[in-house]
């Protein structure tokens, strides 16, 4: 069995290494962070979104791109960039957005989740952790009939590949949650998706991390920042870290999130990844909270009952690389949560102000697999909107593919 690094703590990271350390290998677990979790799963929406997995470069996403150019959407920011990448990325992103090619990636992250939803279930049968998983339905709220009606056509496409969707009217939404009748944003319609569950993505790394170097080969390296790879000829020799000490290795697998691109010059594959800033904003959860998760389309905000806390997720802005937290973004992102729900966010004790870059490709689909400028490493990333939710599948599809290679 091979001796393999996984660079990377994140839910991707996290999920490559218990899935390879199952499979007999000897992991080392290096992350720069001082303990896993701390990158975008850090504070993420929770959603275990199994039925969604609608990829962001859509013809909807097109006709509102003047709006979201002009600064007019405040879900959306878009800081332009003298960057060759950056344009590349953009004109990429134009070309997933016809509908063809958006239902064939969301087909395929579809899938993928499906995988996901598997390796969950036999990972809870097996390690009984418990970071507040749930399964707790899920409430896309529309806010006038146009685009109500518009979403009919992707739950019937759903229906057809068996994920169970159905269109409700609010006074039926009302029925399922009873919170929504303190709900301050217009509703027309909703959809209800009773399979797709919740679970706190920090709470899964550090408990995972835990259970893996407990019962596993896995040895962790945290506070260790990996600065690019040494060869032997075209082959992968050993990990190196940014104070020049090596980590001899038979593999590794890259599953460093939105900061993957720091290792792009080796490794240029991974060049179509770029940040897509998110915030969220957890306060302590109160009787009046909604159980159910819910998605405000208008505002692109995600709401989750999460323990004993409640999150307000959303914002999607295209940033440079490495920005940073934005008082102004994040109060724009408590303001809107307000908004719809005062009781919950005016004034509440705030228990976690948190933004981080989600690894996002031109087509929302990640890269998973070999890398083709060094034998011996593997890619793990790029999961955008839904990393949590296709941690785990991805994980099962790269550990199958290194089998397939080191056999
Ligand atoms: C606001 C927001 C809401 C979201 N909501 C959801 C949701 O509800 N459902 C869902 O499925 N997804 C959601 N996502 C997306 C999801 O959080 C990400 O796709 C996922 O966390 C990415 O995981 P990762 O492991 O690839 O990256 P990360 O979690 O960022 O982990 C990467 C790790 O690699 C480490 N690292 C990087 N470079 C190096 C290096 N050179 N050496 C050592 N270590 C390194 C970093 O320190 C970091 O810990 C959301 C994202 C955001 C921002």
């Amino acid at each position: 069995m091979a001796r393999i690094a996984v660079i990377g703590a994140g839910v991707i990271g996290v999920s490559s290494a218990y899935l390879l350390a199952k499979a007999g290998h000897d992991v080392t677990l290096i992350d720069a962070a001082a303990e896993p979790g701390s990158g975008a799963s850090a504070g993420n929406a929770a959603q275990l979104s199994w039925a969604y997995g609608d990829a962001m470069a859509s013809p909807g996403l097109l006709r509102h791109l003047p709006a979201i150019a002009l600064g007019r959407d405040p879900a959306f920011r878009i800081r332009w960039q003298l960057d060759p990448d950056f344009f590349l990325w953009g004109l990429r992103f134009l070309a997933n957005a016809p509908f063809s090619r958006w239902w064939s990636n969301t087909r395929a992250i579809l899938e993928l989740a499906g995988e996901s939803r598997r390796e969950l279930a036999s990972l809870l049968a097996e390690t009984g952790l418990s970071f507040d998983y749930r399964l707790a339905g899920k409430l896309h709220l529309y806010p006038d009939q146009h685009s109500f009606a518009a979403a009919q056509s992707a739950v019937s496409r759903k229906n057809a590949l068996g994920f169970e969707q159905q269109m409700l009217s609010r006074a039926e939404a009302q029925e399922i949650e009873p919170a929504l009748a303190g709900y301050q944003g217009e509703i027309a319609g909703a959809v209800y998706t009773p399979g797709d569950a919740l679970g706190d993505a920090a709470g899964f790394c550090r408990q995972l991390t835990h259970h893996i170097a407990q019962h596993h080969r896995v040895s962790l390296l945290f506070g260790r920042k990996v600065a690019g790879f040494s060869r032997e000829a075209d082959r992968l020799a050993a990990v190196r870290f940014d104070d020049r000490e090596e980590l001899a290795v038979d593999a590794a697998v890259v599953a460093a999130g939105a900061q993957v691109r720091l290792l792009a010059a080796e490794l240029p594959e991974v060049r179509p990844v770029r940040p897509v800033r998110g915030y969220s904003l957890t306060v302590p959860r109160t009787a009046a909270a909604p159980a159910i998760s819910l998605t405000d389309v208008k505002r692109k905000l995600a709401f989750a009952s999460i323990g004993d806390r409640f999150r307000v997720a959303g914002l999607a802005d295209i940033e440079r690389p490495g920005a940073g937290f934005d008082p102004a973004r994040f109060e724009a992102l408590r303001s809107a949560g307000a908004g719809v729900l005062p009781h919950l966010f005016d004034n509440s004790v705030v228990l976690m102000r948190w933004s981080g870059e989600r690894p996002m490709t031109p087509s929302s689909r990640p890269i998973i697999g070999p890398s083709e400028h060094l034998k011996g490493v593997y890619i793990n990333t790029g999961h955008g909107m839904l990393g949590w939710t296709l941690a785990l599948g991805s994980a099962r599809k790269m550990v199958d593919l290194i089998a397939t290679q080191t056999r």
